[in-house]
């Protein structure tokens, strides 16, 4: 029987969340579907959680999980657990409750009136004041630079159409920004809001160190401006240098002022600098070609194909193995 909704949970020290989340999605679909399918990914937890998923997993064949080798982090791991589901949509949220599972069955409406991608909005943030103020910040920067719009104050709880997962899972890259790489997919999104709360059980996994990371992935992996800033520097440098270098000459025509050698020299400094820059620009313009590249991102993403024969998935493939 296929399966029409996957839910994908990345699990790092969740002993005590794992089975609670278990049993509100169990309450939660009785209402809608049985054909549904929780898919759990073991992060390198250094507690029981493998021990737990595995109980779980004995219990109802709709459990499943991953165990990952060690500890990959939350982006890979959700990665390992998207890439496995098979649901028809496909559900990801934290396994501390954090991400509450109340919210998914407004979730579900709106990819049965058509969405494909809906995330899931935090319309407040409890966190602390440094935590709160650099997440502002962090989503102004990313705003202002990212080549394409990521939303602000969206997780990783959203709901993504199997068209969306399929393009997700051809994404090769390393750096894994996965609601960057979700927004540039496009598709037909919208949008549920909800009050985050605390986390139930349990400490955080994200450190600052992984926190910042994941902010560095998204900076880096949507945006070149880091290497295009070469080209502000050196046209400001030159800017200064050549005004310097005019007034300097301009001076010593009309006034008989004189300048030490040093002076000229440091001008003539300021400007080769400007130069340098600008061609540090050029090679980061080079380099950004060849990272775009590496990443290896569709070049173009389909929506729907329309009277094409056999090019429906499942046909071609049954066609291949006849
Ligand atoms: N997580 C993970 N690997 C890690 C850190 C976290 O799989 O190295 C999981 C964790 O179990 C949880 C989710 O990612 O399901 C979010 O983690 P956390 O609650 O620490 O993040 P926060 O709520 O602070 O964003
Ligand atoms: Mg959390």
């Amino acid at each position: 029987m296929p399966i029409r909704y996957s839910f994908v949970v990345p699990a790092y020290n969740e002993e005590e969340n794992a089975p609670v989340l278990y049993a509100k999605i169990v309450q939660l679909m009785a209402n809608i579907a049985d054909d549904w399918e929780l898919i759990y990914v073991n992060d390198g937890s250094r507690d029981n959680t493998l021990a737990t998923l595995r109980n779980l997993a004995q219990k109802d064949k709709r459990v499943r999980y991953i165990d990952l080798s060690r500890n990959f982090g939350h982006q890979a791991a959700l990665t390992a657990g998207l890439d496995a589901s098979t649901g028809q949509a496909v559900i990801s949220l934290d396994c501390d409750l954090q991400d509450p599972p109340e919210l998914i069955a407004e979730m579900i409406q709106k990819w049965q009136q058509g969405y494909d991608i809906v995330y899931a909005r935090r319309r407040k943030r409890q966190d602390n004041f440094l935590k709160k103020y650099t997440a502002i910040w962090y989503y102004r920067l990313l705003d202002r630079f990212a080549e394409i719009k990521i939303p602000r104050n969206v997780g990783d709880f959203r709901l993504v159409d199997r068209k969306v997962q399929d393009y997700l899972t051809q994404m090769k890259e390393k750096a894994i920004y996965l609601r960057g790489m979700v927004a540039w997919l496009g598709f037909k999104t919208t949008y549920v809001e909800f009050d985050r709360p605390e986390r139930e059980h349990g400490v955080p996994g994200y450190t600052w160190e992984k926190s910042i990371r994941l902010a560095m992935d998204g900076l880096l992996s949507f945006s070149l401006f880091p290497l295009k800033l070469g080209f502000v520097l050196g046209g400001f440098t030159i800017f200064i240098g050549f005004s310097f270098l005019t007034y300097m000459v301009f001076d010593t025509l009309t006034s008989n002022a004189e300048y030490e050698l040093i002076k000229w020299l440091s001008v003539a400094i300021f400007m080769a600098m400007g130069l340098q820059f600008i061609f540090m620009w050029l090679l980061g313009e080079y380099v950004g070609r060849i990272y775009e590249d590496t990443k290896r991102r569709p070049i173009y993403v389909i929506n729907e194909k329309i009277n094409f024969e056999t090019k429906n998935k499942n046909s071609e493939n049954s066609s291949e193995e006849q």
